[in-house]
């Protein structure tokens, strides 16, 4: 019998592995595909996983920038993640079974994890870590989502000078050319560039077939086509906070998923360890105790307010006319940086947040602070969402 069976071996699903099996717990990852590498392009602030070795990142690039109606150069550094030094960093300790897990049976003394070809693994605990799928938690989120998407190509870091004429640049939004939706650029470290077409928020998300049109156009305006390699991106934005229950999601699929950015790989890596250690701190006190420990280890009060929070930040972005949008990030960029930091990363900074946001609600015209009014702390003037 393990200790601790974990149902995904994305970047979250690796990362509490790793964690468990550091804190002494026999720890079992179950994955489809456990060989197959990471398609998606991971980018994060430096200063949200401090930890990060340099084998784990492929590019630190020299200036961070971002475009409202503007420009913007911002005093926080970005990085690209190398997936296969990050998979290798987060490896180690932990048994890695190949898989499909099918259901959970909960019993007294833990659980029994059943795969999709009869086998099955008792654990003290199970951790649901699929993702958006949640294979364990209830499924993939129904009916229409917030979502973001975004459609991508990789380009010679030539090319994509005509574009942003700053080489060795990570552009973390450009809404200049366009109101609904921004571009995404982010060295690769390899002599490429990605170059992504990204709608922030929408319910249901932007049709990617219509991102892969913008972006083939504003190639083309520039002179430049596309024939390397595509991203598609597809991250639903509300994911709710998990209730009670034997299995704990963790990762995209405890709804770890920043409402109004999309970025849940660094959270997801910095939580595994306080996680992992509420499960062995609880672990003489039973299956059920566990499950709570870890929960709480997970939702802190602090961080369910922050994600409220967020999600009236998000909810007040998709109200706005698409002309205001660049508007409000040009106030946003403006921000002291510790505040822009609070509001991207803070997950447990209820103060910096709200400060962040009060900060942007008094440097905003008129015609912006309406739609952000919705805001909470605006006594009276809440709206329905
Ligand atoms: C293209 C793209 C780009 C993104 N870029 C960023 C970014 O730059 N920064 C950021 O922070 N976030 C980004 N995200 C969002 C998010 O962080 C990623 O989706 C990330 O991969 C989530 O990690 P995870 O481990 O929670 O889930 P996943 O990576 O989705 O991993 C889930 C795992 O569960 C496995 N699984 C599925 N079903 C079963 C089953 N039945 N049994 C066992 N295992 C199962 C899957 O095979 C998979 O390995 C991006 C998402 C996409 C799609």
């Amino acid at each position: 019998m393990a200790d601790v069976v974990i149902a995904g071996g994305g970047p979250a699903g690796r990362a509490l592995a790793r964690a468990c099996a550091r804190r002494g717990l026999a720890t079992v990852l179950i994955d489809p595909a456990p060989a197959r590498r990471w398609q998606a392009t991971y980018g994060l602030w430096a200063d949200e996983l401090p930890s990060l070795p340099a084998s784990a990142v492929a590019c630190a690039p020299s200036t961070t920038l971002a475009f409202g109606t503007g420009p913007h150069a911002l005093d926080r550094q970005y990085l690209v993640a190398d997936n296969d030094g990050l998979r290798e960093w987060l490896s180690g300790g932990y048994d890695v079974v190949a898989g499909t897990v099918s259901e959970v049976v909960p019993g007294r003394l833990g659980s029994s994890v059943r795969l999709a070809d009869g086998r099955a693994f008792a654990a003290g605990v199970v951790f649901d870590v699929s993702g958006d799928r949640r294979i364990l938690s209830g499924g993939t989120p129904k009916g229409s989502r917030y979502e973001q998407t975004a459609f991508g190509a990789v380009l010679p870091a030539e090319d994509a000078l005509r574009l942003v004429d700053c080489p060795d640049a990570a552009v973390f939004m450009d809404w200049r050319g366009t109101e609904s939706g921004f571009l995404y650029l982010l060295p690769l470290g390899d002599g490429t560039v990605l170059v992504e077409e990204t709608s922030l928020a929408r319910k249901p998300g932007l049709p990617l077939e219509l991102l892969a049109a913008r972006l083939r156009a504003r190639l083309a305006a520039a002179g430049l086509d596309s024939r390397g390699r595509e991203e598609r991106v597809r991250i639903v934005l509300d994911v709710g906070v998990p209730r009670r229950g034997p299995v704990v999601p963790f990762g995209v699929a405890a709804g770890l998923v920043h409402p109004a950015t999309g970025y849940s790989v660094a959270t997801s890596v910095r939580l595994a360890d306080p996680v992992a250690a509420a499960v062995a701190g609880a672990w003489d006190r039973g299956p059920a105790e566990i499950a709570t420990a870890a929960r709480r280890a997970l939702w802190p009060s602090s961080a369910r307010t922050v994600h409220e929070l967020r999600r009236h930040g998000l909810r007040a972005l998709c109200g706005m006319p698409p002309e205001l949008v660049p508007v409000f990030f040009d106030l946003f960029f403006s921000l002291p940086i510790g505040l822009q930091r609070a509001f991207t990363s803070g997950r447990e900074d209820v103060s910096g947040t709200t400060e962040a946001m009060t900060a942007l609600f008094r440097r905003a015209p008129w015609p912006v602070r309406r739609h952000l009014i919705g805001w909470p702390g605006r006594r009276g003037l809440l709206r329905s969402g």
